[in-house]
């Protein structure tokens, strides 16, 4: 079978207005791109009519018809009774003249084969009446709508012989027209309708019509055959001209043309058109809730607003254009000439079977719907929108798609805002943990050339510290105690021994220090420091609080330098309190026991955002001179790299300050490596 309708994959950007159309959800979304599924679909032509994009193509039939053109056969057009409306701007005579000039020998109004099946449906409607009353038979559906047919061919099934065991107007109409002018011609069929051209390769009834083109791919022909209808020298069809079959397209045109008695008040006739309610009518005569003797249904809204029908014009106008086309040829109609081609046609085989074409449709367990609206983060019915902007009326309908491969996770709107949001959040996170590390990185920078110098300057200062420090105890021992000099040789010592504490201060801060490791539980060395600081008056009106896993494994440390880290940020801590406040200490592995978080806060004065960059600096401080000699912050960070450690800060002016520092549990420290990295 030939492809009837596909997509153009460039053209289609997901907006999933063709699912949402297309009655048999055969429709299928892969990377993003709507594809039609061949035994899925029924012909109708929704999505083509839907697609703003034009993203949906049909098989073209117009290069077949100017190769028939111009070959020896002749060739015959069949005109779908619903042309009036097709080209209601135009004289129904031009189109046939302008038919004969691009090459057809002969043009015939399909609405004859109307006529001839509505002798049929009459003969029908009798003998399903009996078994009405015998309550046996549910209701004749008329077979001339093809996507009506392969609705119920594939769909509901179970309907099959529900079906007019009957062939189409076309059919019915070609097989006329190779009756009467031989059997050896061409034919082609225009109309409306892209099921026709799926009907067509029945083998039931392929024997009928060779080709079938749309309305718009007979407005190609006449552009490629450079001819204008407006223009064109009108002419009138050839015989057998039909009788009241060109009412047929419109909704209630079989039941009236076929002399059907409709009553609305028996109900035995059902007329519905448009997808909804022909999908509506057919469930219900499904459950048997529809008792009717005839249903006619029409997938477009009669043929007249199908796919390939001129939009331009209002729906009502084009129904009146079949209407007072009907009656004003009626008026014309040589009844006796009419009756004598129908007599011709008697033969004709107007009968045919229908066969089920059932797409089974798959069960899917709830424990799977369940899974897949899980990874669209649907975890209650409140979860479950049914906002259709799928394609999908409801989101169940949409995870039996997944389920079956139909659907892509990619197409749920709310899920995929969602995952916007939380990419744009994640984003923001990223980006502002990367601006933190890379302030982070320019600091360690900063301190590492610091470091550099200090620990430069402090191994210069060091020894002549000591010869000071040495020749003053060596003249004070000298001169003795009772000496007049002994007091300033004692001054010369204590500052010696001052700008030696800087000295090592310096060391640690660059690293230049020695470490002592051993294994220590930090409670030990934190209940020391705190039982050291509670006594002193800088910590008279602080509340220390510790709160320190008892459980924390040993941590291999230098006791004595961490025991000064605390220390440091305990007495800083205390300063930017002098009015009192908490000391908070607490100290947690995380759950892989990688890293020992410690934190030493305060509820103090805080520090104002502009010193943040200089706070581990050597000898920045904001304390008056005497007081704040500006190592402190310098020896803890000296100190915690030399653990392979970190420090980092957080403040808030009149709020309070917290150090976290970070060690790691499972490497081993190694002592005087190379300076900062
Ligand atoms: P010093 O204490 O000698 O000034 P530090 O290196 O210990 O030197 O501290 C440097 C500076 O950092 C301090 O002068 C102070 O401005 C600021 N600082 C340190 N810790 C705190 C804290 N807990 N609260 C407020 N400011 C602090
Ligand atoms: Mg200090």
């Amino acid at each position: 079978m030939k492809k009837v309708v596909w997509t153009i994959e460039e053209r289609c950007k997901q907006c999933y207005t063709c699912i949402r159309e297309c009655p048999a959800k055969a429709i299928k979304v892969e990377k993003g791109q709507a594809e039609v599924i061949e035994e899925r679909c029924i012909g109708c032509g929704h999505c083509v009519r839907v697609c703003t994009q034009k993203a949906k193509a049909v098989l073209n039939s117009v290069q077949a018809t100017l190769v028939f053109l111009t070959q020896e056969k002749p060739v015959a057009a069949l005109l779908a009774p619903s042309f009036p409306a097709a080209y209601s701007h135009i004289d129904p005579e031009k189109i046939v003249g302008a038919l004969r000039e691009c090459g057809f020998k002969v043009v015939i109004e399909v609405a004859f084969g109307a006529d001839l099946i509505n002798q049929e449906i009459a003969k029908l409607a009798k003998t399903s009446t009996q078994h009405q009353w015998q309550g046996t038979k549910r209701p004749i559906i008329a077979s001339s709508c093809p996507a009506v047919v392969n609705y119920i061919e594939k769909y509901v099934p179970d309907l099959i012989d529900n079906i007019m065991p009957t062939v189409s107007p076309m059919v019915a109409a070609g097989r006329a027209v190779r009756r009467i002018y031989g059997s050896d011609m061409r034919l082609v069929f225009i109309g409306p309708c892209v099921a026709k051209k799926m009907e067509i390769q029945n083998s039931e009834v392929s024997d009928a019509v060779d080709e079938v083109l749309t309305f718009q791919e007979m407005e190609q022909l006449f552009n490629d055959l450079h001819v204008n209808p407006e223009e064109a020298m009108p002419s009138w069809f050839d015989p057998p001209h039909p009788f009241l079959g060109r009412i047929y397209p419109i909704s209630g045109g079989l039941i009236r043309s076929s002399g059907l008695p409709y009553d609305l008040m028996d109900n035995e006739i059902i007329m519905a058109e448009g997808k909804q309610h022909v999908l509506n009518v057919l469930e219900c005569v499904q459950n048997g809730e529809i008792k009717a003797q005839v249903v006619d249904l029409l997938f477009c809204e009669g043929c007249i607003n199908g796919p390939f029908i001129d939009q331009n014009t209002n729906y009502f106008t084009r129904k009146q254009k079949i209407v007072e086309y009907a009656e004003t040829r009626r008026e014309r109609s040589n009844y006796a000439e009419w009756a004598q081609y129908l007599e011709r046609c008697k033969s004709i085989k107007i009968d045919r079977s229908y066969h089920r074409q059932e797409i089974h449709s798959v069960r899917v367990p709830e424990g799977k719907i369940k899974e897949i609206f899980a990874q669209i983060n649907k975890f209650s019915k409140d979860d479950e929108l049914n906002c259709g902007a799928c394609g999908y009326t409801t989101c169940r309908d949409y995870a039996r798609a997944v389920h079956q491969g139909l659907a892509e996770r990619e197409m749920c709107l709310p899920f995929l805002i969602e995952n916007l949001k939380k990419t744009k959040f994640e984003l923001q996170d990223s980006l502002r943990e990367l601006a933190e590390t890379q302030e982070m990185l320019i600091q360690h920078e900063k301190l590492a050339s610091v470091g550099q110098l200090a620990a430069g300057v402090a191994h210069e200062v060091n020894n002549p510290l000591g010869s000071i420090m040495l020749y003053a105890h060596l003249i004070l021992k000298e001169l003795g105690e009772q000496n007049e000099h002994s007091g300033d040789l004692k001054f010369i010592m204590e500052e010696a021994k001052r700008c030696q504490k800087i000295v090592a201060g310096l060391l640690n801060f660059s690293r230049q220090g020695q470490l002592n490791l051993r294994n220590h539980r930090l409670q030990d060395i934190v209940s020391k420091m705190v039982e050291v600081i509670s006594k002193q008056t800088l910590f008279r009106d602080i509340t220390i609080n510790v709160d320190i896993d008892e459980n924390l494994d040993e941590i291999e440390i230098d006791s004595d330098q961490l025991y000064q880290v605390f220390l440091n940020l305990a007495v800083n801590a205390a300063e930017a309190m002098p009015d009192g406040g908490t000391l908070t200490i607490s100290a947690s592995t995380d759950e892989k026991k990688e890293k020992l978080t410690i934190q030493i806060s305060d509820t103090g004065v805080g520090i104002k955002p502009e010193n943040f960059n200089k706070l581990f600096t050597p000898f920045f401080t904001t304390k008056q001179i005497g007081k704040g000699t500006g190592l402190g912050l310098a020896i803890v960070y000296g100190i915690i790299k030399m653990h392979r450690g970190n420090v980092v800060v957080k403040s808030e002016v009149n709020k309070g300050t917290t150090f976290t520092i970070m060690l790691p549990l499972q490497t081993h420290v190694v002592t005087n490596e190379i300076l900062l990295q």
